[in-house]
């Protein structure tokens, strides 16, 4: 019943792929993994098929950024969907592919220009008249968070509060992989979200604050105490667009002192530019440099011990009272290793981009148009983190972040 075509072949694509064969016949009848690099991909497929050789699987090289390549592609396999596991420089090109060939789509990330360190879904929202039109839908953002984040956010929209205020976004990854410096997904969209300018929205406004300047510490559970620190994300913009009341939003990230002395000597010296150089004659990214020498996240699955901890503090008023709920997941980076050969920061967004294939292919989300995850019935979605590797907590008396 459901082809399924995933671009894309790293560690998100991975933890995807693997729940998608778990999931199997008829919702994941048939898949074809398309990367850049076709080796990698056939990689994959060997991992797949050695947990279950019955799994249909397909393997392809296409360069995501080429529409005519996606074209082709898609026309030849006829997916029902596309998720699109790459980088979010390549949500537009594929975007368009999937408008020309009538197919769904799916995605984890904000689109960003490369040479802009920069995102905001203006342009994903312009392609929402068409893809109506066409009788498709497209998701974004359905990875953790983006993703989870905003299905908990409708959850406690739908069942918890009468209005909500106030949301702060907590990501905490307690993992320990033992290097001094590693980023636990792509290291160039990881080092250009971070050493961003910080933005959070209050009483209609955005405010924005120095990359890093505002600093909490927060006891999370079964993690412990983390210093964390308040970030822009892009599930702030469509937070703000789609919950009706809200005063104030904000996202913290925890981040080690390892990883913050690294980066800000790297910042110091140049690694972390978006700018071309010339380099021996020819021009090269900084950044872009860095990551080839950095580890690759997906090779960090078997080093990396502890937990990640993210969720939702909201607060709002239910019944004429003050009320605050918090809402996290719990994820263990070993046990994901064992399961799928995945640290958990690849797993907790992979799994969800599964849950969104899913949800789309049984017809359970239909809204027609491009749509962010708090639009749709979160109720199916919160049943299914249960039931797929990411099972949900929750309490009214959280700790509160100044
Ligand atoms: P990786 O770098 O591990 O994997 C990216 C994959 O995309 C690689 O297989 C790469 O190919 C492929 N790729 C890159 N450019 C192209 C292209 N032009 N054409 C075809 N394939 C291409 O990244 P991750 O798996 O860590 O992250 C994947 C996505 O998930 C990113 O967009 C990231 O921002 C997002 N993400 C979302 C999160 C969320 O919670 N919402 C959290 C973490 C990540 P090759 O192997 O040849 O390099």
């Amino acid at each position: 019943m459901g082809k399924v075509m995933i671009i894309g072949s790293g560690g998100v694509a991975s933890v995807a792929a693997h729940k998608c064969v778990e999931v199997g016949a008829p919702i994941f009848s048939e898949i074809l993994i398309a990367s850049r690099t076709k080796e990698k991909c056939d990689a994959l497929k060997a991992r797949l098929l050695a947990k279950d050789p019955s799994a249909k699987i397909s393997t392809d090289a296409v360069d995501a950024a080429n529409t005519a390549a996606l074209v082709d592609l898609i026309e030849n396999f006829r997916p029902d969907l596309v998720m699109n596991l790459a980088l979010p420089y390549q949500d537009l090109s594929i975007m368009e592919a999937c408008l020309k060939t009538k197919t769904n789509y799916l995605d984890t990330a904000n689109y960003e220009d490369e040479t802009l360190a920069k995102f905001e879904y203006k342009e994903q929202w312009a392609y929402n008249e068409r893809f109506a039109a066409a009788g498709l839908t497209a998701v974004l953002g359905c990875g953790f968070d983006p993703g989870v984040t905003g299905v908990f956010t409708a959850y406690a929209q739908k069942h918890e509060f009468d209005e909500i205020h106030s949301i702060d976004i907590l990501d905490c990854n307690g993992g320990d992989h033992g290097y001094p410096f590693a980023t636990n997904f792509n290291p160039e969209i990881n080092i250009r979200e971070v050493t961003a300018e910080g933005r959070y929205w209050e009483n209609g406004e955005w405010i924005t604050v120095p990359p890093m300047s505002v600093k909490r510490s927060y006891d999370f559970a079964e993690v412990g105490r983390r210093d964390m620190y308040l970030l822009y994300h892009e599930e702030l913009e469509s937070l703000v667009k789609n919950i009706p009341h809200l005063k104030r939003i904000r996202f913290f990230m925890t981040f080690g002192e390892s990883y913050l002395m690294h980066l800000k000597c790297l910042e110091n010296v140049g690694m972390t530019s978006i700018k071309p150089i010339d380099f021996n004659g020819q021009k090269i990214v900084p950044l872009q440099f860095l990551k080839a020498v950095l580890p690759d996240p997906a090779t960090l699955g078997e080093r990396t011990k502890g937990n990640t901890n993210i969720g939702c503090i909201v607060q709002g008023m239910k019944d004429g009272q003050a009320k605050t709920w918090y809402v996290y997941n719990v994820c263990d980076h070993e046990q994901c290793y064992r399961e799928v050969g995945s640290q958990a920061v690849a797993y907790t967004t992979g799994v969800p981009a599964m849950i969104g294939a899913k949800m789309m292919l049984t017809g359970v989300w239909n809204l027609r148009g491009v749509h962010n995850v708090e639009e749709f019935d979160p109720d199916p979605f919160m049943d299914e983190l249960n039931k797929r590797g990411l099972p949900w907590q929750t309490t009214d008396k959280p700790a509160a972040v100044e």
